[in-house]
């Protein structure tokens, strides 16, 4: 019934970047007065997105007996940053083309194009070896700003870059208040920033960005195990919100951070290549034993029964959830050749753009459409949205022929639409028409809830 059609890897981004925009999924920050380079905001679709990304996550990370929720304040003691290693460790190797001025990171040069207009199209690399290149400086990624009027030295803090350290600094606080006992992970959502030398790629590398970090405090013994198992249970939260076969793949690193004692990632092939949307580190006992030299407190457990006290180590899962969004919005494009009936009776090709989102993601979960607007359809429809409305979002949408209403939900994710028309209004039933088969079948529309209800738990 429908079609692929041959889309170039180069032009899927520029696509979703336009519907993104038309659609209300994303603007960039401040485009009235020409855009703030590296940051983006969620439109009425994106915001709906993105929390139903951001809950799917929670849910399956907190609702559970071992893991408990924080919300950590994004500014922290500055202290926190020197233990953590980011004042010394987290700067990138910068370097600056001195013919076109543009500025690059050394170790990502590879993926890089010439900064002059002159040579479109040229790579970086071949800039830097013909020696047009500075030497390359360390740049730290941390935004600075300072507490209280005086912009000196000593009150300066720091914008997190990431939200791991919240939960550290919370050890004990979550783990005496919860009653919990090791093993046991904390989890949290928000903010992070990052003064990324080069954003590019839409979503995917910003300066401001959310991340979805679950820490998860084990016996040193026991630390391979639980890494295993993290790794493959968030492989299956990807895949069970419909990451495409073949779309995902594990990338072992050989190198690994100061911290670190393995690391992997998970990576989704983005149309412009694989890229990491989530990180599983083990971090050993190096954070707790840190904040615990640097406060002076300790942070360590002490096992009741074993008679037994260490530090624990951490095994960190560590998404991005807006790189996530990302993955999930080019996941979900597609364009078909799909058949389309005249009004002559005769029936030609068409192309649908259509975002087939997993229906838990979908931001709207139904449109309903009077077929005309006459005959009382309208009042029937409006009763139909009002009542889902205490449920699920819904969209009304009474313009335009049907067919096109289709196409414009089709390019929301939306899974269901009910059309209300003539037989409506003799025998009660709708329309249902499925966004990915575009198959239509009648039921009553006194059944609507019940049937959204059942095909969102299916799923
Ligand atoms: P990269 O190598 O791409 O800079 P990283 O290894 O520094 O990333 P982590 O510190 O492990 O990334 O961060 C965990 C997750 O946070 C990443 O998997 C990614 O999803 C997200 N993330 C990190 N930096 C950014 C950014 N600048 N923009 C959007 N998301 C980001």
């Amino acid at each position: 019934m429908s079609d692929k059609k041959n889309i170039t890897k180069q032009d899927t981004t520029e696509k979703i970047v336009s519907l993104s925009k038309r659609r209300g999924f994303i603007f960039q920050s401040s485009e009235i007065y020409g855009g703030l380079n590296g940051c983006y905001d969620y439109g009425p679709l994106g915001i709906e997105l993105l929390k139903n990304i951001k809950e799917a996550w929670w849910k399956e990370m907190t609702y559970r007996e071992d893991v408990e929720g924080l919300d950590a304040s994004i500014l922290m003691h500055p202290r926190v940053w020197e233990a953590s290693g980011h004042v010394e460790h987290f700067s990138d190797p910068m370097v600056d083309c001195k013919e076109c001025k543009a500025r690059f990171r050394e170790d990502l040069i590879e993926d890089a194009e010439c900064g002059n207009k002159g040579y479109k199209g040229r790579k970086a690399v071949k800039c830097m070896e013909e020696g047009k290149f500075t030497e390359a400086r360390s740049f730290n990624l941390m935004f600075k700003t300072f507490i209280g009027p005086l912009e000196d030295s000593s009150n300066a803090v720091f914008l997190r870059p990431e939200t791991a350290q919240g939960i550290y600094v919370n050890f004990n606080n979550v783990r005496e208040s919860s009653r919990q006992k090791v093993p046991f992970g904390i989890a949290q959502i928000g903010k992070a920033f990052r003064n990324e030398i080069n954003t590019k790629n839409f979503l995917f590398r910003t300066r401001e960005f959310e991340q979805m970090e679950m820490q998860f405090f084990v016996n040193p013994s026991e630390d391979e195990k639980w890494f295993e198992y993290w790794r493959e249970q968030r492989m299956k939260w990807f895949e069970k919100y419909g990451m495409k076969e073949g779309k995902l793949k594990l990338h072992i690193h050989e190198k690994l951070a100061h911290y670190a004692k393995a690391a992997v990632d998970i990576e989704y092939e983005f149309p412009f290549g694989w890229g990491e949307i989530e990180g599983i580190h083990n971090r050993t006992d190096f954070d707790l034993k840190r904040h615990t030299e640097f406060s002076g407190k300790k942070l360590e457990y002490f096992d009741d029964q074993k008679k037994e006290r260490y530090i624990p180590y951490v095994i960190e899962t560590s998404a991005g959830a807006s790189r996530s969004f990302f993955a999930f919005l080019c996941n979900a494009y597609d364009e078909e050749e799909v058949s389309k009936e005249n009004s002559d009776g005769t029936s030609s090709s068409e192309t649908r753009t259509v975002l087939h989102f997993h229906p838990a993601l979908a931001p709207v979960k139904a449109a309903v459409f009077p077929l005309v607007n006459r005959d009382g359809m309208q009042e029937i429809a409006h009763g139909i949205t009002d009542d889902l409305r205490k449920n699920f979002k819904v969209f009304y949408d009474d313009s335009g022929a049907v067919g096109r209403r289709y196409r414009r939900q089709d390019e929301c994710g939306t899974p269901f639409c009910f059309t209300v028309d003539s037989d409506t209004l003799t025998d009660g039933s709708v329309t249902v028409r499925e966004r990915d088969t575009m198959v239509q079948e009648r039921i009553s529309k006194d059944r609507i809830t019940d049937y959204l209800n059942s095909k969102l738990k299916q799923n």
